[in-house]
């Protein structure tokens, strides 16, 4: 039995080594699952001197104001014979034998952490007793709660001391041992007060009556000492401790213990009531009822630190090692990392992923549409047909076709053809920025990497900028050879005029009526609607062959040129991570760390027992 507070005591000091002070750092904590004896009470209660009966030494600091400004985790070690000594976590080696100079360092880390200008901290100072004399006890020593703040203390002090005690008391794991001066009105009492607020039942709160020496003669403590005044689950204790008088006096505490159990079973009031008063019994209360909790508790911290384990675990294997130093090795990362992303890429544009599909709609639907939205009606109006037609005949009008005007009609209505060409490089040129910028979402590894992740976007938005400006010069040189070169089976095909009205003469009256230039409107529009045909296949295959080939081919190949010259520092820079992601990452191993130790330490003493 005697091990498991041990155990707590060696799992509650790697916690402090590790960084778990239990609050909200929104790591699973260790430290709250713990149970141990918290001190609370007012200042002045008398709760380091309650502390000090406990371990038979004089080590607490004292003085007036708030005294106590960093928790004290006090572990108490019983050890079968030698002399007795201290330890604390932050000195690992030195014992200390001298218990004035306990005292003093006390003091001195408690300035370490808070400064002289008396803040509080919740980080706890640790400090082991090693003694013969003592019993296997794990107590927490708080600040007092105060009402008012002095000497230049801010005024949320009192608001901030409260907390504190509350950030302990609140853990249900937590035994409140609850210190209450004798003469005081119990119902004016801070720490029942705090106790009540948490453990409403009592279940956990030990009453501790001090200062029953101080109490007004022919008054006494034995409504509260036999639970009348205030009732609680584990009964009243009543301790006498040295008055200030005796600690001027140096009064050593073997005495004061003898002095103690005199007055108790020496006092009419309390004499029935002596064998369970007194610090000595005090602690040894404590020490069974610390035992008992924990043996309690035991299965289900264990179960809590497997879970956690798991959890931490799973988490790490998110946030992803850590990254090489090496050169070499942080190459191959980077590579890898563009090859992850560029997979995501390609299964966008070759389906499984969403969104390739846009490229087909826009040559299935929004290029078809915009041809046929193209102006050739009012080009090839009447009057248009007339004035070009008239133009390119000059003073004399054509004798058969019109040769001249067909060319002009026909190169002119083709320019239009521009407008629509440059429209789908550009929108397949956004759909596949669009992709490439969901890809770098989509891409799980490379979410740690925010610097790798804008330098490839740059990359690739540049690769594809270039990929337009080549698909542009392709698809309009294509409208463009539709106008350098027309294709003459199509007008060797069409209906002769002259063959008609089979006689040349009367066909040469007049070039220039409306029949005729209608006729002449139709045969262009026709030319013109074979041509939009041969470009709304053609186009979307320039497109497909300088763009979308090209993305899924080369992407990155620039990149990777640039990447191979880069020096050590730059590369790692590459990788650099996000810094909110690496301290969680560093969180997330010293937690892992300290639950695998205290999954090792419970086991161990699982074992023996
Ligand atoms: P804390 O502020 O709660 O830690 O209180 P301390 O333990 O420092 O005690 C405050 C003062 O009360 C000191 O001068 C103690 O000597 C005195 N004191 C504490 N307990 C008793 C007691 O049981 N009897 C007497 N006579 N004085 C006590
Ligand atoms: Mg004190």
């Amino acid at each position: 039995m005697e091990n498991l507070i041990g155990l707590v005591n060696r799992i509650q000091r790697a916690c402090t080594a590790l960084g778990d002070h239990g609050g909200d750092n929104a790591l699973p904590t260790l430290w709250e699952a713990l149970p141990s004896v918290a001190v609370v009470g007012g200042q002045s209660s008398g709760k380091s001197s309650v502390l000090e009966s406990i371990v038979g030494r004089d080590f607490l600091p004292r003085g007036s104001g708030i005294v106590t400004r960093r928790p004290l985790v006090l572990q108490l070690h019983k050890i079968d014979e030698g002399s007795e000594y201290a330890e604390f976590m932050h000195l690992p080696k030195r014992r200390f034998t001298d218990f004035s100079a306990v005292r003093k360092e006390i003091q001195d880390e408690t300035d370490r952490m808070t400064g002289k200008n008396k803040q509080i901290s919740p980080v706890p100072i640790h400090l082991s007793i090693y003694s013969p004399h003592v019993v296997n006890l794990t107590l927490i020593d708080l600040p007092g709660l105060t009402k008012v703040a002095v000497e230049g203390q801010p005024e949320s002090i009192v608001a901030d001391i409260e907390n504190m005690v509350r950030l302990y008391v609140d853990k249900p794991n937590t035994i409140i041992l609850a210190i209450s001066p004798a003469n005081q009105d119990i119902a004016t009492s801070d720490a029942i007060k705090l106790a009540r607020e948490v453990d409403p039942t009592g279940e956990r709160t030990w009453g501790v009556l001090t200062k029953l020496d101080l109490m007004d003669k022919g008054t006494n403590a034995v409504d509260v000492l036999e639970g009348r005044a205030y009732h609680l689950k584990h009964p009243w204790i009543g301790v006498v401790n040295r008055s200030q008088a005796d600690i001027n006096k140096n009064v050593d505490m073997i005495a004061a213990r003898n002095r103690e159990r005199e007055y108790f079973n020496n006092s009419p009031d309390y004499k029935h009531l002596a064998p369970r008063m007194g610090s000595e019994y005090l602690g040894k209360m404590l020490s069974k009822h610390l035992e008992s909790v924990i043996k309690a508790r035991i299965p289900s911290i264990l179960s809590m630190v497997n879970k956690s384990i798991d959890e931490l675990e799973t988490e790490m294997n998110q946030l992803g090692r850590p990254i090489a130093v090496d050169a070499g090795a942080q190459l191959y990362t980077i590579l890898e990392l563009c090859r992850a992303f560029d997979r995501v890429f390609k299964e966008h544009l070759d389906g499984g992923r969403p969104g390739g599909d846009r490229i087909y709609g826009v040559f299935d639907i929004q290029f078809p549409a915009a041809l046929r939205k193209l102006p050739f009606d009012r080009h090839l109006s009447l009057q248009n047909v007339r004035r070009i037609v008239s133009e390119a005949d000059g003073y004399q009008p054509h004798l058969i076709a019109p040769e001249q005007g067909y060319r002009r009609l026909i190169e002119s209505a083709l320019t239009f053809f521009r407008g629509p060409a440059e429209a789908v490089v550009d929108a397949v040129h956004f759909v596949l920025r669009e992709l490439v910028r969901k890809s770098i979402n989509e891409t799980q590894e490379l979410k740690r990497f925010p610097t790798l992740q804008a330098e490839l976007t740059a990359a690739a938005t540049e690769a594809l900028e270039k990929f337009r400006e080549e698909s542009r010069k392709t698809a309009l040189r294509m409208v463009d050879m539709e106008a350098s070169y027309l294709t003459v089976d199509f007008f060797r095909k069409l209906p002769q005029e002259l063959d008609k009205g089979g006689n040349p003469s009367s066909t040469t009256i007049d070039r220039y009526t409306e029949g005729h230039l209608k006729r002449i409107g139709s045969n262009v529009s026709a030319y013109i609607n074979m041509v939009s045909e041969t470009l709304r296949i053609s186009i979307p295959k320039a497109v497909v062959h300088c763009q979308v080939r090209e993305a899924k081919r080369s992407l990155l190949d620039h990149f990777y040129t640039q990447v191979g010259k880069r020096e050590g520092a730059q590369l790692a820079t590459l990788l650099d991570e996000d810094p909110a992601l690496m301290e969680r990452r560093a969180a997330c191993s010293k937690r892992l760390e300290l639950y695998k130790q205290a999954r090792d330490e419970i086991d161990a003493v699982a074992w023996a027992r």
